[in-house]
């Protein structure tokens, strides 16, 4: 799912309503770069039309989220959205410097593997956020 008209059929083939906000909130989460916040999404849609407001935005990008489409992960204070084809990957975010390292979400296969069979639990790890202290402040 990765262009604006495929997610559009998705979310009509859900029994979703497409209105043009709508249409134009996709177009902004695909084109504007990997990590938006909703503000930036705002910013975007708000060049289009002015039909349009912050609460649309949030209630828009969680149905994404839900839906599949998007992702959304915590960059230390900053929730930021993705498309979901984005990723994997977990950010590294350091508690100090709020340096960020984008690290292979590869490690997270063993922890997803147990929580299925510990707990029944499918965690959704394609784009999440680890906390912690980066190498250069650590000493
Ligand atoms: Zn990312
Ligand atoms: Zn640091």
């Amino acid at each position: 799912m990765n262009n604006t008209q495929t997610i559009i059929e998705t979310l009509r083939e859900r029994q979703f309503r497409i209105t043009p906000q709508r249409e134009m909130i996709i177009d902004a989460l695909l084109s504007g770069g990997p990590h938006l916040t909703a503000e930036a999404v705002y910013e975007q849609v708000q060049t289009r039309t002015s039909a349009v407001n912050i609460a649309t935005i949030y209630r828009t990008l969680d149905m994404l989220v839900e839906q599949g489409i998007a992702t959304r992960t915590d960059l230390g204070g900053q929730v930021v959205y993705a498309p979901a084809g984005h990723g994997p990957h977990i950010h590294l975010v350091c508690r100090h410097c709020s340096y960020v390292i984008d690290a292979d979400a590869g490690v997270l296969a063993a922890l997803a593997e147990q929580l299925q069979r510990d707990y029944g639990f499918t965690a959704d790890l394609r784009h999440i956020s680890l906390f912690g202290v980066c190498a250069g402040c650590k000493d």
